[in-house]
């Protein structure tokens, strides 16, 4: 029952599976002591007539106060057994959950909502962690109660028990609804969540946006509505279930109504004892738990599936992009030269192509500049190299192998990509700058910021290299993270280093000092810059320049300069604007 849809959590549940069936012994052991008692009871009650001393009640008292330790200890078994696996299923799941998180290309992260995710990895979890832990003991203990109570009692007494079950048809209608309601509802429910966390999360990376339009009142209205939704769909949810509860106690109610009546009439007719009539009750109240307890099983069983097929659609979104069997896994080392022959490429769901036709190549050590107006596709070429995104058509090698072919370690740890708003972690800047090389000492770390001319910055900072970046320390401006940024891409000693338009905020004078110092240790690095700023790339072995995902220019500053096109006019234009800045 439980483990066909669970087919994710199954290979845990069977390695903990001796731990599992102890636990589950455990618990039948539990259920016998506990049922035992009304059994003792009964016998206790009947003998009362026979007595002569007190030494056989004394016996009966003996043994069902032990009976009742046995149980409480036997319960303590299966608690730590059972609780513990779930919460250690629950960890295995979870780290799953992320390890496939990491392994997914970016059309993954384009597609799904953060807040989606997030909530797939947390509640979702919870959910299934509470099938696989409280649910499948509540399984083993309703089917051990309620088997082995009704076999007691028909052995008891079957008639009086026939009479009992009267109402209990009732119980799975109550069971049969409820548990259909419970599973339309609580998709819902996980939808609303995600739109809600989802929200919150924009808000609050987006809050300065939300500051400056000065939309709080709209933002807060908005977040109310989803609010809203979702609490409509909870307070739902809790008077289906609120519902289930007294209709359970009427039942069973009604059940210890039948047995008083009858029983009481039996013992005034001599047709049954009275302590059978006591035992009768002792397992009626028995039996009450695991008729909450089915009820429960459905709600956590449909929750859980739901919740395991949520969680089931990210594991099952294979990595598009990995080494696949075309891996040649005998390549240990790639060099730095870059070729692209004929590259295409569309991006999902659009029709017009990013790229058309893109051939260049890059000999080892050289810098290939490209330039061009916004959307003409420089950051795509950029992606393509350490294959964030694949090429629909044509061939990119780097060293003469092609990258499809080559191991995606050694493909992106040669590569060090500096993006125009580069990521930095809530961190401190050591490890932010570790990122790069992980076994990077201070003196490295330092000689490095040297390079990127954010040493200074640093010193400034109140705690130096230990600063705290980010929401819960220091912010530092666009500038700032793109120098740190550089550093961190320059501590992994790359072979091809990518500028996508990194210097953009940092002032011509620094850029300038930056470059110089680049250029000490660019001797053996390919690299390929990005940039608006003719200054930036005029000393590039060939400039490129892109319009609308085509190569409209390509050579030597000079070449350009005379060939009169784009490029020539934008440095016209900058030149002319540089000058009218240093006059005033
Ligand atoms: P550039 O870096 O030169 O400004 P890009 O390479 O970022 O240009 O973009 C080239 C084209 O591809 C643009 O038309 C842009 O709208 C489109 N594009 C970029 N990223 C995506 C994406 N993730 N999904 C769909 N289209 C994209
Ligand atoms: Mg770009």
């Amino acid at each position: 029952m439980f483990l066909s849809n669970l087919k994710t959590v199954r290979k845990y549940v069977y390695n903990y599976r001796w731990t599992i069936l102890s636990g589950a012994v455990a618990l039948i052991i539990t259920d016998c002591f506990g049922m035992s008692i009304p059994w003792l009871i009964k016998n206790a009650i009947d003998s009362i007539p026979a007595q002569k001393s007190n030494s056989t009640l004394f016996n009966y008292s003996v043994l069902i106060i032990s009976a009742a330790i046995l149980q409480g200890a036997f319960r303590y078994i299966w608690r730590l057994g059972l609780f513990g696996v779930a919460r250690r299923i629950e960890y295995h799941l979870r780290n799953e959950y992320f390890t496939h998180l990491l392994k997914l290309q970016q059309s993954f992260y384009y597609k799904n909502r953060t807040g989606d995710i997030i909530s797939r990895g947390t509640n979702d979890l919870n959910a299934v962690r509470d099938l696989v832990g409280p649910g499948a003991l509540i399984f083993v203990d309703t089917i051990t109660l309620i088997t082995v109570s009704l076999s007691l009692m028909l052995y008891i007494n079957w008639k009086l028990t026939l009479y009992c079950l009267i109402p209990m048809p009732l119980l799975t209608i109550v069971i049969y609804y409820v548990g259909d309601m419970i599973e339309r509802t609580y998709e819902k429910m996980q939808q609303k969540l995600a739109d809600l966390t989802d929200r919150v999360q924009e808000n609050i990376t987006g809050i300065r946006t939300i500051q400056a339009f000065r939309q709080e009142e709209n933002e807060i209205r908005r977040f109310s509505k989803l609010s809203r939704n979702y609490v409509k769909y909870n307070i739902f949810m809790a008077r289906v279930n609120g519902i289930e509860e007294p209709i359970i106690f009427f039942i069973s109610g009604t059940s210890m109504n039948v047995l008083l009546y009858f029983g009481g009439l039996g013992v005034m007719n001599g047709t049954n004892s009275l302590g059978e009539l006591v035992a009768l009750s002792g397992y009626l109240m028995l039996l009450a738990w695991p008729l909450f307890g089915l009820g429960w099983l459905v709600n956590m069983y449909t929750r859980g599936i739901a919740s395991m097929a949520r969680i089931d659609e990210v594991l099952n979104t294979e990595p598009e992009i990995f080494d696949n069997d075309q891996c040649d896994r005998s390549i240990e080392k790639i060099s730095g030269d870059v070729e692209f022959k004929g590259v295409n490429f569309v991006y999902p769901g659009k029709t017009v192509p990013a790229l058309k036709n893109i051939s260049f190549k890059i000999p080892a050590g050289k810098t290939l500049a490209i330039t061009g107006p916004l959307g003409s596709g420089k950051s795509t070429i950029c992606n393509l190299i350490p294959r964030f995104i694949e090429a629909g058509s044509g061939e990119i090698t780097i060293g003469g192998h092609e990258i499809k072919k080559t191991p995606l370690k050694i493909l992106r740890e040669s590569i060090g990509y500096v993006r125009q708003e580069p990521f930095l972690f809530s961190d401190t800047i050591i490890e932010n700058l570790r990122f790069g090389d992980n076994s990077a000492d201070i003196e490295k770390i330092k000689r490095y910021a040297e390079i990127s001319k954010i040493s200074g910055d640093i010193e400034d900072f109140p705690e130096k290299y230990e600063t705290m970046l980010g929401e819960r320390g220091v912010t530092v401006s666009g500038g700032q993270k793109q120098r740190l940024a550089i550093s961190r891409a320059l501590l992994k000693n790359p072979k091809i280093l990518i500028f996508d338009d990194t210097l953009s905020a940092v002032d011509t004078r620094t850029e300038e000092a930056i470059l110089s110092e680049l250029n000490k240790i660019m001797k053996n690095v390919t690299s390929i810059i990005i940039s608006h700023r003719i200054s930036s790339i005029m000393n590039a072995d060939e400039i490129i320049v892109l319009d609308g995902g085509e190569i409209i220019e390509r050579g030597s500053h000079r070449e350009l300069i005379q060939n009169n096109g784009l490029y020539a006019r934008t440095y016209q234009k900058q030149r002319l604007k540089f000058e009218l800045e240093t006059l005033e």
